[in-house]
């Protein structure tokens, strides 16, 4: 087994914990995706990892025509720590809610918020639809760990309970496009030791008496993402890019 051909196998995620030697269940889904999709057979090699016990080498062992096992033998990486933003979004319609979840998922995400602002249009938000999809990220961009995703809660509950060991909210401020003030967002992380949490409102943005509780917290910072108005997957994207440069390039994420 060459690096190269291990590196180009399937990668799945597993909630089972991973032992050498041992023989794991995978959902209908995955073995369809192993069977049918990937057309694996008997003895080929597949990586799992559950965000716990790192990466590991194992081989399909197909039970029929449509259900596979799988024999873990040795890991590959040892589970590290992958300390993340936390992203507080206004749910989308799923045309544009899915490609942020999958992307933040991409940008090293650790925690994805649903919250219900006060132009929220779309306010039921199905919670496993966007695991599989953070899960497929996760699975397809070598993460060792998925995000945490919550359920929605109403924005004002949440800056309310805002714990004190929380990271500082950047609240991605589109009124500084219109003149107000906010700083640019790389600057702003540029003095940020700590991981982040991040907030993007909904197509319509923040209404003015929510721009007002948000920037009279403590723990916000107003940031602008520059000269244009985002549509709100746009503006979250871009904001976990900037944390993702800023904080590869100095090294300093720490785990909380
Ligand atoms: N319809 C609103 C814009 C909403 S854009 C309006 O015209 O005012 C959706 C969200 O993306 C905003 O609430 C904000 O959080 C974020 N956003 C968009 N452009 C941004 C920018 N240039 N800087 C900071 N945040 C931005």
């Amino acid at each position: 087994m060459t690096p190269d051909s291990l590196a180009s196998s399937p990668r799945l995620y597993v909630t089972a914990p991973i032992v050498s030697g041992a023989e794991m269940a995978v959902t209908d889904a995955q073995s369809h995706y192993l069977l049918a999709v990937m057309r694996c057979v008997a003895g080929d090699v597949v990586r799992v990892f559950n965000g716990r016990d790192g990466e590991w080498r194992a081989r399909v062992a197909p039970q029929g025509k449509r259900r596979a096992t799988l024999r873990v033998e040795a890991q590959q990486q040892p589970q590290i720590p992958e300390p993340g933003p936390w992203l507080l979004f206004a749910p989308l319609k799923s045309a544009r809610l899915d490609p942020l979840v999958e992307k933040a998922t991409e940008l090293g995400v650790a925690r994805l918020m649903p919250v219900i602002t006060h132009r929220t249009v779309v306010t039921r938000v199905n919670l496993q639809r966007l695991a599989a999809i953070s899960i497929e990220a996760a699975e397809q961009c070598e993460r060792l760990t998925v995000p945490q995703i919550d359920a929605p809660r109403s924005l004002a509950d949440v800056l309310q309970d805002w714990p004190s060991a929380a990271p500082a909210l950047y609240f991605c401020d589109e009124a500084a496009v219109r003149g107000g003030h906010a700083v640019p967002i790389i600057r702003a992380l540029d003095d940020a030791r700590d991981p982040a949490a991040f907030l993007v409102g909904p197509e319509g943005g923040f209404d003015p008496a929510e721009q007002n509780t948000i920037r009279a917290c403590s723990f916000t910072t107003s940031v602008t993402l520059g000269p244009r108005i985002l549509r709100a997957e746009t503006a979250a994207i871009a904001a976990l890019s900037c944390w993702q440069g800023v904080f590869s390039r100095q090294g300093v994420v720490s785990a909380k």
